[in-house]
């Protein structure tokens, strides 16, 4: 052969490789996904299986091996809100997004970026995102990448090129809907969900065809306010079963909440999709439905046909749901052997602190106990499937301290189930929170509508008393036997908000914590067997995949979700820092430069005053702010008010909470909520927690000399 006919060859095998990238990317399909269990080298969905065990058969990374485990390459983000994504690996390119629903595709054996796509998301969104900026991954079918925009775009992009072959809107977007869940795809159809009942919408979750983006089905999870049909899946089972468990007209302003907005699971044999919904909208049952009825469905388990959206049934597991316990937390499909005989069944560990096991076919509920120790509930009577409620716990009459807080016993944080081991790994949390009634709520439309007295989250005064609080907020990873219904072993975290889990067969559980440290504890006795410390705090779970016989463990890095909005003053006092993906392999030596050390804010307060009121001002502050600065000005997660060049000055203040100066960040203007007077007495407020910090600053540093 003459060179120039090899060169030629060369050339044109470049030039096919240049011109179709496409073919080879992203290629999956419903029997690769069905076999998901045996593909041990990809993780092609959120889950990994449509089971979504979180469970990798992998073992090249095990209790002997897991010491040599060093970062074999990393990338860092232009995002600092929570990274809440799983990483998918499919044929040798890993996709996972950042806050703000960028979506990132790597090589996965060198970290070399192919492509990322930024769906720009307008910032004022943000203001109905009640847990953050989030979202938690993408689904890869036939050549396309699904990603859930917050702002409710569906954006199918090309698996090769990042580029966009359709978008479409899943929601009202006038209304507080967001999106921050990931996609699932069942026989050609992509699964979306969302988000928004502490807001005021009504929940469901859509199909749409992965080809053409166009609505298959749509099943609602609460009645239509206006009583009539909506020409939705849900049409028919609403009307037998759930409009007549609705009362009153608070729910109608709303839409009752029911959101969609995080688990989905699916059996392929039975053909069955498993869907959690959300709490009530508002919280607050008196407010919602008139202190009666169940309200379906609420905070259930609902198991519906995937062509169709067709009801087959449902499990709700906090009926009448008064405490934002959602039902919506991660749904997982096993089979254990109980009493002698194999049952395929559903498992969850919803917000309410029970762990439920039910038949996959038929929903009955074989089991149901307490994986934390709670107050609302003494148990769950197995023949009716309904919680014995303790007197007074849905604070009617009479304010409650209840175990779990609207954080849950257990939140969006995937768990994962080890079939090894015969054990779910439980990333849970024991928080106390004050529920009062607002006897003064009025629905505020896209307002945080909870009917809670928020000044009931007031923090006390006094550091000792604080401390106190923080005391009582803790966080575990249980090893739950579902079976024997106990823990086998609980390993109890210094913070309450930490990440989510994986199980492998080299009989190791991934996590990583509040305080940034990425650990592999033994899967049988939970001792620690190796860790490093990433730098910044972790939320999202781990995935693991293999490539040329090397397995690698792949996590995202990077604080955020709802704790660090509502409560930082529990978790680690850290700046929000850039996003990163960690990917490690037996040893790896890729270097990871560390975060640049935090500089402490000051502003000078001398001379400052304000007009307002700060007694009025703690009221609104607490109504309006604390959600997301935190009770008492004590956030940091997102800036800090009492460190802010915003205090300084009447207009500085006015420019952002009326104006809307800081809105493509997510901070609305607050002038459909709030009167300019309203807002300066806010900054009195605001201005003399700033003061009362220095002091308190100042003693310590006293005391410290
Ligand atoms: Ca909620």
């Amino acid at each position: 052969m003459k060179i120039t006919s090899i060169l030629g060859t060369i050339a044109a095998a470049l030039l096919l490789t240049a011109c179709q990238p496409g073919p080879k990317a992203g290629k999956v399909d419903a029997a690769r996904l069905i076999a998901a269990e045996t593909d041990t080298g990809n993780w092609m969905s959120y889950g990994r299986t449509y089971s979504e065990q979180r469970y990798s058969p992998l073992t090249k990374v095990n209790t002997e091996t897991v010491g040599k485990l060093g970062v074999a390459w990393h990338y860092e983000f232009d995002t600092d809100r929570g990274q809440e994504a799983t990483p998918l690996m499919v044929d040798g390119t890993v996709y996972t997004t950042t806050s703000w629903s960028k979506v990132f595709a790597f090589d996965a054996k060198t970290g070399a970026l192919k492509w990322s796509y930024d769906p720009k998301v307008d910032g004022k969104r943000g203001f109905s995102a009640c847990c953050d900026v989030v979202n938690r991954g993408v689904a890869v079918w036939n050549g396309t990448v699904f990603v859930g925009a917050l702002d409710g775009r569906l954006i199918a992009l090309d698996a090769a090129t990042g580029k966009v072959k359709w978008s479409t809107v899943t929601f009202d977007q006038s209304k507080p809907y967001t999106i921050t869940g990931a996609p699932r795809v069942i026989k050609g159809k992509v699964l979306i969900g969302n988000g928004g009942a502490e807001y005021g919408v009504r929940g469901y979750i859509s199909a749409y065809d992965a080809a053409s983006g166009k609505l298959a089905w749509r099943f609602y999870t609460t009645p239509n306010p206006e009583g009539k049909p909506d020409g939705a899946a849900s049409d028919k089972v609403l009307a037998e079963k759930a409009n007549k468990t609705w009362f009153g007209e608070g729910w109608k302003k709303t839409g009752g909440g029911g959101t969609v907005w995080d688990a989905m699971a699916y059996d392929p044999d039975l053909d069955i999709l498993y869907i959690g919904t959300g709490n009530g909208s508002p919280w607050n049952r008196i407010k919602r439905s008139d202190g009666k009825g169940d309200n379906l469905f609420l905070s259930s388990i609902v198991a519906l046909k995937p062509d169709t959206g067709a009801y087959v049934w449902h499990y709700q597991t906090t009926p009448g749901e008064s405490w934002d316990y959602t039902a919506t937390q991660h749904i997982m499909l096993a089979e254990l052997n109980i009493g002698g005989k194999a049952r395929k069944v559903v498992m969850q560990a919803p917000k309410n602190g029970f762990f439920y096991v039910l038949d996959r076919a038929s929903g009955e509920l074989l089991s149901a106990d307490k994986y934390i120790p709670i107050t609302w509930a003494t148990g769950v009577d197995l023949k009716t499937g309904r919680p014995i409620e303790t007197p007074g716990a849905r604070y009617e009459t009479n304010p409650a301290l209840a175990i779990p807080a609207p954080y849950g016993g257990h939140n969006w944080q995937p768990m994962a189930y080890s079939p090894k081991e015969g054990l779910v790994y439980i990333p849970a949390m024991s928080v106390p929170f004050g529920y009062v009634n607002d006897t003064k709520y009025i629905h505020k439309q896209g307002a945080w509508n909870v009917g809670i007295d928020t000044l009931a989250t007031a923090l006390p005064d006094g550091n000792a008393a604080k401390a106190a609080i923080k005391a009582m907020m803790k966080g575990h990873l249980i090893a739950w036997d579902p079976v024997a219904k106990k823990a086998r072993w609980t390993v109890e975290h210094p913070y309450f908000w930490n990440a989510g889990v994986l199980a492998t067969a080299g009989d190791l559980v991934f996590q990583g914590s509040a305080g940034g440290e990425f650990v592999a504890y033994n899967a049988k006795t939970g001792a620690k067997v190796w860790s490093y410390q990433a730098g910044n705090g972790i939320i999202a779970a781990p995935s693991t995949y293999s490539i040329d016989g090397e397995q690698y463990v792949a996590i995202m890095v990077g604080y955020g979700g709802a704790a660090p909005l509502a409560a930082n003053f529990a978790l680690p006092d850290r700046p929000r820092l850039p996003g990163r993906l960690l990917v490690f392999k037996i040893g790896g030596t890729d270097k990871v430069a560390a975060f640049p050390a935090p500089e402490k804010m000051t502003i000078d307060l001398a001379g400052v005053s304000s007009k307002g009121s700060a007694k009025e001002g703690f009221a609104l502050y607490h109504q309006n702010c604390a959600v997301c600065h935190g009770p008492n000005a004590s956030g940091t997660y997102l800036p800090n008010l009492k460190t802010s060049q915003m205090l300084l000055t009447e207009d500085n203040w006015k420019s952002v909470v009326i104006d809307g100066a800081r809105q493509p960040m997510g901070m609305i203007s607050f002038k459909q909520f709030l009167t300019p007077a309203q807002a300066e007495s806010i900054r009195a407020y605001v201005l003399s927690e700033a003061v009362k910090a220095k002091a308190e600053d100042a003693a310590a540093m006293a005391t410290n000399k």
